[in-house]
């Protein structure tokens, strides 16, 4: 069945094709139906899956993409049986924006491995519109309330978007593999995933260390939590932890070796993987079965472990470190980003698209 929806335009940043830059675009946003919250975007954090899926990298997008999962905004209107938020709350939204919400994943809370197909924010097939979802660049957004999260006035709105991905992807592992006090916990590389990686893991009480290639982010490790930090190509300083950490999140999404980390697990001690490195990365058998360890990955989190976690940061008083840009910069930003030339998240403020 097909229902005519009210639809109001948008304006937005696109990309038009894989090869070309973000511009300015402007679609048609259902109005808000009953259920439905409607949020004015304020700020947009920038994450590595925006520029994969512009670029086409992780199989095709459908174009115009209008990327951005990492949404903070203000609610300007809510439907008529929408209970959690009113005109004027902060809201924020993630990386889904629906789910079956029958089959056994969303049963257990865990939307993002949804059996019928996750919604996600962008590039979805965009089930009651049409077309696909378009993302956080953009004016605004409205999504069902059940995947609207209630964002704390206590932390600053811009640097709380990044938690929408970045926090909940390593916040959910953490957890899953019940990470906490007088722990030995691993954080391979400090970026965007990884600082949030080592804020999120110091404050549950573990001991956490920095794995790094560049000496030069010592400091800030540190500074953000880090008990100490190991530069990865030492291979003395490396095996001066051989047989020791209870857990090792590795958030690096380029090429590396794992086996170097999988030699420092403990007895039963699990790596997680976060970062997608698009080749296969070989792993020795005897690094598994020696010790039984385990190797696992991990996928951003479901709607109420986001909620959980931001919640958990308004307690702590974590936010990511950003640098804020205008989206006019965006392209400029994704370039910086391939050569990592970022602390640690850029985050877009969308009051900067003008009507
Ligand atoms: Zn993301
Ligand atoms: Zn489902």
């Amino acid at each position: 069945m097909i229902v005519t929806l009210a639809m109001t335009t948008t304006k937005a940043f696109a990309a038009h094709a894989a090869t070309s830059p973000l511009a300015t675009y402007s679609f048609e946003r259902r109005d808000p139906g009953p259920l439905d919250v409607q949020i004015e975007i304020l700020f947009c954090g920038v994450c590595h899956s925006d520029l994969h899926t512009v670029r086409s990298e992780w199989g095709p997008t459908n174009y115009p993409c209008v990327p951005g999962h990492e949404i903070v905004g203000r609610v300007v209107k809510v439907g008529s049986e929408v209970k959690k938020f009113k005109e004027g709350d902060l809201a924020g939204v993630g990386c889904m924006v629906d789910s079956c919400r029958t089959c056994s994943a969303c049963q257990a809370n865990l939307e993002q491995f949804c059996e019928n197909g996750t919604i996600f924010t962008y590039n979805s097939p965009d089930k009651k519109s049409g077309g696909f979802t378009c993302g956080g660049y953009s004016k605004s957004i409205v999504v069902e309330e059940a995947f609207v999260l209630r964002i704390s006035d206590k932390l600053d709105p811009a640097a709380t978007a990044p938690l929408l991905c970045a926090g909940i992807t390593t916040y959910s592992p953490l957890r899953h593999w019940k990470v906490g006090k007088g722990q030995k916990v691993g954080v391979v590389g400090l970026g965007g995933l990884g600082h949030m990686g080592v804020k999120l893991a110091s404050a549950m009480g573990a001991d956490v260390i920095l794995f790094t290639t560049s000496p030069g982010k010592t400091k800030d490790a540190l500074r953000l939590g880090a008990k100490d930090v190991v530069v990865s190509k030492n291979a003395d300083e490396m095996s001066k932890h051989a047989n020791s950490f209870d857990f090792i999140l590795d958030t690096v999404s380029a090429n590396h070796d794992l086996n170097a980390y999988l030699s420092l697990l403990k007895r039963d001690g699990t790596m997680t993987l976060v970062g997608a490195p698009i080749q296969p990365l070989p792993v020795e058998a005897f690094n598994l079965i020696f010790q039984r360890h385990t190797l696992a990955g991990s996928l951003i989190g479901g709607i109420k472990e986001t909620q959980e976690m931001l919640d958990f940061c308004a307690e702590h008083g974590i936010v990511s470190e950003i640098e804020i840009i205008p989206i006019q910069q965006i392209n400029e930003a994704y370039e910086r980003m391939l050569k990592s030339d970022v602390k640690y998240r850029f985050v877009i403020d969308m009051r900067s698209l003008k009507d």
